[in-house]
């Protein structure tokens, strides 16, 4: 059995670590030499559109993806000749903020209010329904808080519209959210489904900071209600692999903010912290074998590595404590690596994961 795999950032690199375990061999388009998947995996350097490295892509049994922004041209070249899960239709989606908060809405998920913005009259016409605060943001190729506004006072408008304008934007209504939480969810080729429990998310400027799981503070009544709102979403897409819903916590309410058609930062934890992590789940989807169990190992913590590895000597070898090293050179604001925490109980979770915060820090690194 061969997977081919979009994409050979980290999340390429451990689903391609997973894909081995399972006996599946992963095959990696990267038009970067130095992607990190081509540390496990075999890597074609070319360009997602290069018609001889999609001819051996087709040589794979099924074709996924781990970002989201793959072009379309070599989705519609592919998707005739070889199986492409989760199906193309669903990138069309979570590319694109207006399409995916749309579709929210039609399927009665909560979201932010929110207005397509095309030009200046159309902000300013967005501005006056719904008010400030409010944010700007891309419509499409956003990611990590890159590419939006906040914008708090008029004075605002002017410089946001300045350096975004130039493309097709959406302003949404800011939240006041007690809590982000995330919910990952697999769906197999029969429809079966299996949902990790919520994951409680802490972003930095944009850049995923910690994840919890179990976040404690979603009810399980809660919990239902988000459960509900991915079937729903991936009964409409013919869903097959991981797909991950961003929320906004209010209260006993949810506000969808995002999904991501791919296996996700803040499920890094279920690598250690559950019987079947996101990865092997995903390749155990798009595969057509029998979806593994997402309970639970104990509560676990997450926190990413961003811009700069730190010596992490004095707790990396204690137990219930993964280091998690990528092998990216260092830049601001990038994605390095993560430490996954896994403890019995929440008061061990919470001192190591203190041990561990004293040593990261905060992300830091200028975000666009
Ligand atoms: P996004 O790229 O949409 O995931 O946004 C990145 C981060 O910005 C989110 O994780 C939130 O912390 C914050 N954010 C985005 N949209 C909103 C909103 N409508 N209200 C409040 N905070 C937001």
């Amino acid at each position: 059995m061969k997977v081919g795999i979009f994409g050979g950032g980290q999340l390429g690199q451990m689903l391609a670590e997973a894909a081995k375990d399972l006996g599946i061999e992963p095959l990696v388009l990267d038009p970067k030499p130095d992607a990190v998947a081509a540390q496990v995996a075999r890597h074609l350097v070319a360009d997602y559109e290069d018609p001889d490295a999609l001819d051996e892509l087709t040589a794979c049994d099924v074709v996924t993806y781990e970002f989201e922004n793959v072009p379309t041209t070599a989705l519609d070249r592919l998707a005739p000749r070889v199986p492409v899960r989760p199906a193309v239709a669903s990138l069309a989606i979570s590319g694109d903020r207006f399409e995916e908060k749309s579709l929210f809405r039609e399927l009665g998920i909560a979201t932010a209010p929110f207005r397509l913005v095309a030009s200046r009259e159309e902000f300013d016409r967005a501005i006056a329904e719904i008010g400030l605060p409010s944010i700007l943001k891309t419509r499409r190729f956003g990611y990590d808080g890159k590419g939006q506004a906040l914008l708090r006072v008029d004075a605002d408008l002017d410089p946001a519209w300045e350096r975004l304008g130039s493309q097709e934007l959406i302003l949404e209504g800011f939240v006041p959210f007690d809590r982000e939480v995330s919910v990952i969810a697999v769906r197999g080729q029969d429809g079966s489904m299996r949902y990790w429990p919520p994951t409680e998310n802490v972003h930095v400027g944009g850049i995923l900071h910690v994840s919890r799981a179990p976040a404690g503070a979603v009810s399980p009544a809660l919990f239902a209600k988000a459960r509900a709102a991915l079937e729903a979403l991936m009964a409409r897409l013919d869903y097959v692999g991981v797909l991950v819903v961003e929320f906004f916590q209010m209260g006993e309410e949810l506000i969808a903010n995002e999904v991501a058609c791919r296996v996700h930062n803040s499920g890094h934890w279920t690598i250690e912290g559950a019987e079947t992590s996101q990865f092997e789940n995903h390749l155990r989807a798009v595969a057509g074998m029998p979806l593994g169990s997402t309970a639970l190992r104990g509560e676990s913590a997450m926190v990413n590595l961003v811009g700069e590895i730190p010596n992490l000597s004095d707790v990396e070898d204690e137990p219930g404590i993964h280091v998690h090293v990528y092998g990216k050179s260092a830049a601001p604001g990038r994605k390095l690596g993560h430490v996954t925490i896994v403890a019995e109980d929440s008061a061990r979770l919470e001192k190591s994961l203190a041990r561990v915060l004293e040593i990261v820090g905060e992300p830091t690194g200028a975000i666009d």
